[in-house]
């Protein structure tokens, strides 16, 4: 799971990464301005109004703002709070005392699964977007992989300095920022996170170094481990998508995606491999549906359905491999689906495979319903799914 950036500072400074002063989680502009009086009665010269959303570049898309006056602060909370930050929508807002700054730098550390290992990623040029540094000036971009023996009791301060150094901090900062960075690895190992990044880490006029931002991505697998993470899901932030919830609802394994072509498959790999063979002919899916073992009428129909309920689902791949569920079993669940669900505009392209896969093409074929075709492997059939999406 992804934590908003207040989230991420809380777990880094219960880690002794150091963050900026703490601030106030607010939900409606009275409360930005209650939280804006408060800091600058504390003493703070300014304080930043940051978006909550778990969706990076926030900065540019308006949702990060200085504030020196409580007008100022209400100013941008009101335009702050329901803003649609690539698609996310903010509910809610950090006021956190501003900081100053001198200079900022990134550092990152996640798993570097080519190397079954860590990945440390550093560099001096920080607080804008790290790919484009790496694009334009990688030498200023420092990689180091770092295996599990070698950090077995956490990662080496000799280590960290190394990586610091390369990365050509300021002598004056080196040290400081090598411990930062021990306590950043200690956070992203004790809290079972696959990610902690911070973009900007800033260097302040009194010569200290912080983490100005928080982005961290925990492990879903490790939740166990944790009281199921549930210390971390806040209200008007993890409100899921209503498909999504029906699914749930429905025991269905459903994801929603952000492109076209609904896919529907028997057992989570086969859908993922159908989510990257739909990429490879150029479309996009518009979602993940695994519904399981069998593939009954009632499971498809209802599966189905709430595919076809996505408006941005312009075709449908059916992708089944039939095992102990045979091809015409499949077959006739697909036609009773149809039946049941009556009148819809997308085309299904049905792709069947395993036990008496003819079979079950054959009666797709015989019933020759409008809106169904059947494929007979899965490249004909993405290809068909993608060029009915694009012409949809
Ligand atoms: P992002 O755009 O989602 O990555 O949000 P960030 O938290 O990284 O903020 C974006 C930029 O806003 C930073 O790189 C800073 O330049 C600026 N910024 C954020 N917080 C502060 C602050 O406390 N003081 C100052 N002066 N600038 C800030
Ligand atoms: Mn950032």
């Amino acid at each position: 799971m992804d934590l908003v950036e207040f989230q991420g500072k809380v777990l880094f400074h219960r880690n002794g990464v150091a963050v900026p002063p703490v601030g106030t989680v607010c939900r409606t502009v009275e409360e930005i301005v209650a939280a804006t009086a408060t800091a600058l009665a504390d003493g703070f010269a300014a304080v930043v109004v940051k978006a909550q959303v778990k969706i990076g570049g926030r900065g540019k898309a308006g949702g990060v703002k200085l504030a020196t006056t409580v007008d100022e602060a209400r100013e941008h909370g009101s335009n702050i709070l329901g803003l649609d930050i690539k698609g996310h929508i903010v509910n809610v807002v950090y006021v956190e005392p501003a900081s100053d700054i001198v200079e900022e730098y990134y550092l990152s550390v996640m798993h570097d699964r080519v190397n079954k290992g860590h990945l440390v990623i550093c560099s001096k040029e920080g607080g804008v977007d790290i790919e484009e540094v790496n694009r334009v000036n990688p030498d200023a971009v420092i990689k180091r992989s770092l295996t599990p023996a070698e950090t077995s009791n956490g990662l080496p301060l000799t280590i960290a300095k190394e990586i610091i150094v390369g990365a050509n901090f300021p002598v004056e900062v080196q040290d400081e920022a090598a411990t930062l960075l021990v306590n950043l690895f200690a956070a992203y190992v004790n809290e079972d996170a696959t990610l902690a990044e911070i973009n900007p880490l800033i260097r302040t006029p009194d010569g200290h170094i912080r983490a100005l931002d928080a982005k961290v991505t925990l492990d879903d697998n490790a939740a166990f481990r944790h009281d199921g993470f549930t210390e971390w899901k806040i209200a008007g932030i993890d409100a899921i998508d209503p498909l999504e919830a029906e699914a749930k609802e429905a025991g269905i394994q459903y994801v929603k995606l952000d492109g076209h072509v609904g896919v529907l498959g028997n057992g989570a790999g086969l859908v993922m491999a159908t989510l990257d063979v739909v990429a490879q002919n150029g479309g996009r899916a518009a979602n993940f549906l695994d519904i399981g073992g069998g593939a009954s009428a009632d499971a498809m129909a209802e599966s189905l359905g709430l595919v076809l309920r996505d408006p941005n689902v312009k075709s449908v791949f059916i992708n089944v491999f039939g095992g102990i569920t045979r091809g015409e079993e499949v077959a006739n669940g697909v036609i009773e689906a149809t039946r049941r669900l009556g009148d819809f505009p997308q085309t299904l392209i049905v792709r069947l495979d395993g036990t008496n896969a003819e079979e079950g093409r054959e009666i797709l074929n015989n019933a020759a319903l409008k809106n169904v075709i059947a494929a007979a492997t899965m490249h004909d059939a993405a290809v068909l799914a993608v060029s009915h999406a694009n012409n949809a």
